[in-house]
Order: structure tokens, then C-alpha cells, then sequence
């Protein structure tokens, strides 16, 4: 399945990042994403969240990534922070996974 190959890439890349090979780890999510957009796939929810939207780094919580939850009232805000370039993705959680 093509869904398979780009999570295969995609966790290709968060390998990288573990051994701290970023450029490499930026080179995988790049390929995978290509390759989403060749045969028009949704994007899955790994490329979704788990990539810095602002310098294409794979999310690796305590890695790369800083993960926070903070609630305000009924709302339960997810906080990620890309450890590599600074940039702060807010979420807000629901019940259903969007
Ligand atoms: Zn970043």
C-alpha cells in the first residue's frame, strides 16, 4: 500500500533524527511527501503533525520536539515546539481525532 511507504519514509526519517542526521531526516519527510502528492493522497496524519511546519523537520518528542498540553477550561490546547528553528505549533484537541 502507498499509505505504507510514505509512513515507511516517514519513520525513516525519525531514525534519522535519532541518530542526529536532520538533513537527512529533512531529505526523507521531502521524498515522502513528493511521493504523497504524486498519487494524491490525503496527507497522513504522521506528515500532518509530525513534521515542523516551518523548517521540515521531523517531530521527535524530546528529540526535536517539545510537547505541551495546556487547558483552558473545556479546551485542551496541544503545544509543539520545533527544538530545531523555534517554530511553535498550537492544536486544539477534540474528542475525535480530525
Ligand atoms: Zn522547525
Amino acid at each position: 500500500m502507498a499509505q505504507h511507504i510514505v509512513e515507511g519514509l516517514y519513520n525513516l526519517a525519525l531514525e534519522a533524527v535519532r541518530q542526529g542526521d536532520i538533513e537527512y531526516a529533512r531529505k526523507l519527510v521531502r521524498e515522502a511527501e513528493e511521493l504523497r502528492r504524486s498519487l494524491r493522497m490525503r496527507k497522513p496524519r504522521v506528515l500532518r503533525r509530525g513534521v515542523c511546519r516551518n523548517c521540515q523537520v521531523p517531530l521527535l518528542p524530546g528529540v526535536t520536539a517539545q510537547v505541551r498540553t495546556r487547558r483552558k477550561g473545556r479546551v485542551t490546547k496541544l503545544i509543539i515546539k520545533c527544538e530545531v528553528c523555534g517554530y511553535i505549533h498550537r492544536y486544539h484537541l477534540r474528542r475525535r481525532p480530525s
